[in-house]
């Protein structure tokens, strides 16, 4: 039985010694065999060149790196695409999630064999600023009032499941991917245990306001046609509304001109948000390109 470790990396060559070090001691002292895909997201520091190092040491470590940065949602695609473990395991390579609690993590899930999928959870956000908590709290509580899929608040992409719970993932193929989405699309039965992230040792999280939004906006329209359909909503009382004001006034005010005109922008924007969507995937681009492999051995 092997756990595959897959490992998105994106200007991490600081941490990678440390990370390799730790968790491979843990694996090795647990007597579990494993693979580490380690997925190079087109760094710009030296993390390839710590990958080849570690490979040289330690044949488990595998190397998919990419052509460029794609961002951590690819890298993950394509380490659980070249995944051949009877479990798998998606984990960050800068420190923050411990092999400690990975080890609960395995351990839980093969304890318990009615579940499939071990997902740790953010349990405590006080190392955050307080906009990104409030941003990250409204986000959630939006996705469970509109969205097809309930998220759990803080479940993290640190998780552990099974090569079946991996094949289903697998079998999404959409373009732009939101994975705590695709994870609670798929079923199966999950145990979320609470876990507090470490420091960040080394570089700083790749996470800005602005990519935090852009994200969250993402995963809600991945799983929800709420946002599209309420556009007609809008449409509608809008348009009664100014009815109503035309019959009774007979004229608009200009300021309730520009509201409307305003009205109509945001509907646009909307539905601009989904045909980009139905662009992308019907242009149908690669999701990641690899320029480097190194250490697998078999044709996939
Ligand atoms: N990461 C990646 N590609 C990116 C951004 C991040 O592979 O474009 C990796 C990064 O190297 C780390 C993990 O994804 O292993 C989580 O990133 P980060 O620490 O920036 O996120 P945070 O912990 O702040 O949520
Ligand atoms: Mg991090």
């Amino acid at each position: 039985m092997k756990l595959s470790v897959v490992v998105p990396c994106y200007n991490e060559a600081l941490s990678l010694n440390e990370f390799y070090d730790s968790l491979s001691l843990a694996l090795k002292e647990n007597k579990i065999s494993y693979e580490l895909i380690m997925v190079d997201d087109g760094s710009s520091d030296d993390t390839y060149l710590k990958l080849l190092e570690l490979n040289k040491k330690d044949k488990n470590v595998k190397i998919i790196s990419f052509s460029r940065n794609f961002g951590k949602e690819q890298a993950m695609y394509a380490g659980l695409k070249h995944a051949t473990g009877s479990y798998v395991a998606i984990m960050d390579a800068d420190l923050q999630h411990t092999p400690k609690t990975l080890l609960e993590m395995y351990n839980k899930l093969i304890e318990n064999k009615d579940y499939d999928v071990v997902c740790a959870y953010k349990a405590n956000r006080s190392d955050e600023s307080s906009l990104k908590r409030t941003l990250t709290s409204l986000f959630y509580k939006i996705n469970n009032k509109i969205s097809d899929v309930k998220l759990l608040p803080g479940a993290s992409d640190f998780r552990v499941f099974t090569k079946e719970v991996c094949n289903a993932i697998l079998s999404f193929k959409e373009k732009t991917r939101f994975s705590k989405g695709i994870f609670s699309w798929i079923g199966f039965n999950t145990i979320y245990v609470p876990y507090t992230p470490e420091k960040r040792m080394h570089g700083t999280s790749k996470w800005s306001i602005f990519k935090l939004v852009k994200y969250s906006l993402g995963g809600i329209i991945s799983f929800s046609t709420i946002p599209i359909k309420s556009v007609f909503v809008l449409g509608l009382l809008v348009f009664l509304i100014s009815l109503i004001n035309f019959v009774l006034m007979g004229n608009l005010s200009h300021r309730t001109i520009i509201l409307f005109i305003g009205f109509v922008m945001l509907s646009i924007g909307v539905i601009a948000l989904y045909i980009s969507r139905i662009y992308s995937n019907l242009l149908d681009r690669p999701i990641f390109i690899i320029k480097h492999k190194v250490g697998f051995t078999d044709k996939k």
